[in-house]
């Protein structure tokens, strides 16, 4: 005879399992919407060359964003930035224009025998220099550097030193470079940057640090000696002038909100980078692994959840679905997002992100049906556990930890939007399927994605966001180690 007790026992064991059962087969059934048709529409718009390689800020960055809105809006999602589902923010492109320098009568011309090293504007100015050797803490014992220029010789990597003569007050640099092979390095750079220019998040200040790269030859024109005879705190005057062009260049995240229906205030947050690098030398970037399908995972992911809610199997967290921009740019998109996040960082349970999933690596060529991850056990060892036993019992891939060590040399950890989250303490993991030879090249086109293992990773990070969604308590966080971004 059974006690009340074992009974009682038996009673919510199967009742939790009963549940358990229900929650697998409603996750089986709205995984079957993750279909190869819609995967291959999205994907092969997403990756064409009317995209033009969906460049930030250009033309098919914006058709992107306007395709995956759309998606959103005819799914029902909420349009969570104040009615819209884009989150606008701006960035600036930065030309290094005309620049040069005059020393006793005699100018040097920019990216020929100089190169004007900083997005700091300056005016037609005479400058002081002061030589300081090679700039070391004893070199610049008993120097005023306060608003002066500090010329020393490079040996090797010279910007930690540019960094620290602005930390010492220097209004600028002259880096005598410490052969040609390293000038013409340098030369191949400024020439680079003058027609490519850089993008980032904030506005060039004059306030920066003003730097010149130079022959060592041109210690005679400045100083009147060679650099062998210079002594530390030796003097000069010149007249510098360098030319900064800034263009504004409005970009969008795109944000698709799916309210949950029991704990709406907790959130889950699916991203995919939609940007990549452009038409480079002619040629169309179609970026069709990089990332279009991560990008065409979200929107598919999103379908899923959209009708089991429909169905009346709504997840219990809400779910952000966002495409981000600028991630090529430096993952510029999630940064702008993680210091302005249109839902409360604390209560963002999750970010699962995904970035290149359509193909395979040399690795991997005799066993295809796998994924790297990347992070899952770094904050929450619940979300990794979970992932594991998601995989257990739906994809049966195999997960390939490769990139996740802590030393490995790559630092996949620190590349691609996750990051943004996991800095700040929201456990996160990072689908991937590796490198190949058309990695950010014009070959990385529709043709040479595999559907088929798309689909099952796509069906990975669903049932992943689908068990997290809807468990009823949420991932619990492990003792929190400090992370420290290089
Ligand atoms: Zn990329």
């Amino acid at each position: 005879m059974k006690t009340f007790f074992s009974t009682l026992v038996m009673t919510l064991l199967a009742v939790s399992l009963l549940s358990g059962q229900v929650m697998e087969k409603q996750a089986r059934k709205y995984a079957k919407t993750i279909i190869d048709d819609d995967l291959t529409r999205h994907l092969t718009l997403l990756a064409s060359d009317s995209l033009e390689g969906r460049e930030t800020g250009k033309k098919g960055q914006k058709m992107a964003a306007e395709y995956i809105k759309n998606h959103f809006e005819s799914l029902g999602l909420q349009a969570p930035v104040d009615g819209s589902y884009f989150q606008k923010f701006n960035l600036y492109q930065t030309y290094r224009g005309e620049a040069e320098m005059v020393v006793n009568g005699k100018t040097i011309k920019n990216l020929d025998q100089m190169v004007y090293w900083a997005n700091v504007p300056f005016e037609k100015n005479e400058i002081e220099i002061v030589y300081v050797n090679k700039a070391q803490e004893e070199d610049l014992e008993g120097i005023n550097a306060e608003g002066k220029f500090l010329a020393f010789k490079a040996d090797g990597q010279f910007t930690p030193v540019l960094k620290s003569l602005e930390e010492a007050g220097a209004k600028g640099a002259i880096v005598f470079a410490e052969d040609s092979s390293r000038m013409n390095m340098v030369l191949r750079y400024g020439r680079y940057y003058a027609t490519h220019g850089s993008l980032s998040r904030t506005e060039p200040s004059k306030d920066g640090l003003a730097s010149v790269v130079i022959y060592q030859e041109l210690a005679d024109d400045i100083f009147g000696k060679s650099l062998s005879e210079l002594e530390i705190g030796e003097t000069a005057k010149a007249e510098l002038y360098a030319e900064i062009n800034t263009e504004v260049i409005e970009t969008e995240n795109v944000l698709g909100y799916l309210e949950g229906t029991e704990k709406k205030d907790e959130l889950i947050v699916l991203t995919a980078h939609y940007d990549h690098v452009g038409i480079q030398d002619g040629k169309v970037y179609n970026g069709a692994d990089d990332d279009a399908s991560g990008t065409t995972a979200v929107m598919e992911i999103a379908e899923a959840f959209v009708k089991a809610k429909e169905a009346g199997h709504g997840p219990k967290r809400s779910i952000l679905f966002m495409p981000v921009t600028g991630e090529e740019k430096g993952l510029l998109g999630s940064a702008h997002y993680a210091e302005n996040p249109v839902f409360p960082l604390e209560n963002t349970v999750t970010n699962l992100n995904i970035d290149m999933i359509g193909r395979i690596d040399s690795v991997h060529k005799d066993d295809r049906e796998f994924v790297y991850l990347i992070g899952s056990n770094r904050i929450s060892t619940e979300l990794h556990e979970i992932s594991e036993a998601m995989n257990d019992n739906y994809t049966k891939l195999e997960l390939d930890y490769t990139y996740n060590a802590e030393d490995h040399p790559d630092r996949i950890y620190y590349r691609s939007d996750h990051w943004n989250f996991a800095k700040n303490g929201v456990p996160i993991i990072f689908y991937f399927n590796g490198t190949h030879a058309d990695y950010h090249q014009h070959t990385d086109t529709v043709e040479k994605i595999e559907f088929d293992l798309l689909k099952k990773r796509t069906d990975l990070v669903f049932y992943t966001a689908w068990e997290i969604a809807n468990r009823e308590e949420r991932l619990t966080i492990d003792e929190v180690e400090e992370e420290t971004e290089e």
